[in-house]
C-alpha cells in the first residue's frame, strides 16, 4: 500500500483538482484529503480520522455512505451487462425500469426522461430543449434564458452563464450573451430592512417584470431556478414567491425549469421542490440523489406540453440531434433503481422532513441568538447559518475576515463537515437523510463551539 506522503506528493503532481485553489494546491499549502471509506453519515480518511459529513458530499449522498444494497445492484448490472448505448431506441431493463419510477414520482404533467451524467449537462441539455422547442414552434427570436442571482446551475458554459456566482464568471468570458439574471429572492439580504416579506415579492415579481419589458417577452424563452437556492446561500424562497414568478411566466408564455438537482427525491422532506412549493414546470432536472452519488447520473423531466412539441420536431427533422454516449449507462441506472427503492423502504424522505425540522430548530436554539448571527435558515434537511458583523443593521463582515470558512473549520476540527458557502459568511448543512437526532445533536454542538471559538 501507498503510503500518506507518497500518495499526497502524486496528488500535487498530477491531479488538476475541481474548485481549488491550484497554486496553493501543487504548492502544498492547502489541505488534502484521501477519503477511504463511509458508513452512514461518516466517512474515514487515510490518517485515520472519522467524520460526521453534515453535507452528504455536496449534497448528493443522500442514502448515506456504504449502503450495500446499491453496491450489489452496481456489481451485478456490470457483471451482467457494464454497458450498453441508449441511441436509436436501445435500452436495459435497468434504465426503462428507472425512467418509470422517475416518472410515478415526478409530478403528473411531467411526460419523458432523458438521462445525463451530472446536473450540468442535464442543464444544458435542458437549455437546448427549450431552443429547439421555440424553433419547432417558429419562435426563432424567444431565445435568451432568465436565470437568478445567486442561482446554481452548473459550471459548463452555458450552465456556468445561469449560475449566478461571480466565482463562476471570473476569466471565463461568462455569462454567455443568452443569459439575463434577475433578483434572488433573499429576504434576509433585502436593501430596505423595513420592507415586509409580501412587499419583497412583489419587488422581487417587479424586477422579473421589468427585465421582460426591457428585453422583450418575444425574445425571452425560459427561466431557470433552484426551489431553494442552494450554492448561492441555502435560502428557501419566501411565501408567495414561487405562486407569483409563475404567473408572470405564464402570461408571457415564457417556460420554467425546476433545477431540483439538490431538492429532487426528498431532500427537502416532499419527493421534489416543485410538489412543495406549488411550481409546475416545463422542464425538470435531476441529479445528485437521484443515485445518491453511488453513480454519476442526471435527467431532463420533460412535461407533456414540451413533449408533443419534441415529437413534431423529429417528424418534421428526423431524430433528434442530441445524445451522449453515456446517456442512460446501465450501471448508473441500476444504481438509481436501487437507491430510489431503498428511500422508499426507509422512507427517507418522510425522515429528511421530520430530522430537518428537529435539527434546524436545535441550530436556532444553539446558535440563534448569537450576537453575530444573523439568521438561521432552511427547509428539510437543508439548513444555513449566516453569520454578520452587526446584528441590528445588518453589516456583513469583510470577506477579507473569511468568518464563515474559519467557521467550517473550527467545526471540521470537532470531527464535523459544514461547507463554508461561496459567496457570503453561511455556513451550509445538508446532511444525508439517514441521520439520526443524536448525530444532528453532534452536528448542533459542534457548530455552538465552533461559532463560539471563531467569534467569542
Ligand atoms: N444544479 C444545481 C442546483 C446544483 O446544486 C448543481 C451542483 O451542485 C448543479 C446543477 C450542477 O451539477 P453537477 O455538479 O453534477 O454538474
Amino acid at each position: 500500500m501507498l503510503t500518506n506522503d507518497q500518495l499526497s506528493k502524486w496528488d500535487r503532481e498530477n491531479f488538476f483538482h475541481p474548485s481549488t485553489h491550484l497554486a496553493q494546491h501543487a504548492r502544498g499549502e492547502a489541505p488534502q484529503r484521501v477519503v477511504t471509506g463511509g458508513s452512514g453519515v461518516h466517512i474515514e480518511d487515510r490518517d485515520g480520522n472519522r467524520l460526521l459529513d453534515a453535507f452528504a458530499g455536496l449534497y448528493c449522498v443522500n442514502v448515506g455512505y456504504g449502503q450495500t444494497e446499491i453496491a450489489d445492484a452496481i456489481a451485478e448490472q456490470a457483471r451482467e451487462l457494464a454497458y450498453y448505448h441508449a441511441y436509436v431506441g436501445h435500452g436495459t431493463e435497468a434504465s426503462i425500469t428507472l425512467a418509470k419510477m422517475i416518472l410515478d414520482r415526478a409530478p403528473d404533467h411531467m411526460s419523458k426522461v432523458y438521462f445525463g451524467l451530472s446536473g450540468s449537462d442535464a442543464n444544458e441539455t435542458n437549455i437546448k430543449l427549450v431552443w429547439y422547442y421555440n424553433n419547432i414552434l417558429g419562435r426563432p427570436e424567444k431565445k435568451k434564458i432568465i436565470s437568478r442571482w445567486r442561482g446554481y446551475h452548473g459550471s459548463g458554459l452555458m450552465t456556468g452563464s445561469l449560475t449566478g456566482l461571480e466565482l463562476f464568471h471570473k476569466k471565463f468570458d461568462l455569462p454567455l450573451s443568452q443569459v439575463v439574471h434577475t433578483s434572488a429572492p433573499y429576504y434576509f439580504r433585502r436593501e430596505d430592512a423595513a420592507q415586509s416579506e409580501a412587499d419583497f415579492v412583489a419587488q422581487c415579481v417587479a424586477n422579473l417584470e421589468a427585465t421582460i419589458e426591457r428585453e422583450g417577452a418575444d425574445t425571452i424563452a425560459a427561466m431557470i431556478g433552484e426551489p431553494v437556492l442552494g450554492t448561492g446561500g441555502i435560502v428557501p424562497p419566501p411565501a408567495g414567491y414561487w405562486k407569483a414568478i409563475q404567473a408572470v411566466l405564464d402570461k408571457h408564455d415564457i417556460l420554467l425549469i425546476a433545477d431540483e438537482v439538490v431538492t429532487g427525491f426528498g431532500r427537502l422532506g416532499s419527493m421534489f421542490g416543485s410538489e412543495h412549493y406549488g411550481i409546475k414546470p416545463d422542464l425538470i432536472t435531476i441529479a445528485k440523489g437521484l443515485t445518491s452519488a453511488y453513480a454519476p447520473l442526471s435527467g431532463s423531466i420533460v412535461s407533456e406540453k414540451m413533449w408533443k412539441v419534441l415529437e413534431q420536431g423529429t417528424d418534421e427533422n428526423g431524430p433528434i440531434g442530441h445524445g451522449w454516449t453515456y446517456s442512460a449507462h446501465p450501471i448508473c441506472a441500476a444504481a438509481g433503481v436501487a437507491n430510489l427503492e431503498l428511500i422508499d423502504k426507509l422512507d427517507l424522505v418522510t425522515n429528511a422532513g421530520a430530522t430537518g425540522k428537529y435539527f434546524r430548530d436545535g441550530l436556532q436554539d444553539a446558535v440563534g441568538g448569537h450576537a453575530n448571527v444573523g439568521e438561521v435558515r432552511g427547509e428539510g434537511l437543508m439548513a444555513a447559518v449566516e453569520f454578520v458583523a452587526d446584528r441590528d443593521d445588518r453589516r456583513f463582515f469583510d470577506a477579507s475576515e473569511k468568518v464563515g470558512y474559519r467557521i467550517a473549520g473550527a467545526l471540521l476540527e470537532r470531527g464535523v463537515i459544514g461547507r463554508a458557502m461561496p459567496q457570503g459568511d453561511i455556513l451550509g448543512f445538508a446532511p444525508p437523510f439517514v441521520m439520526t437526532r443524536e448525530e444532528a445533536d453532534t452536528v448542533i454542538e459542534a457548530t455552538r463551539d465552533a461559532v463560539t471559538e471563531v467569534l467569542g
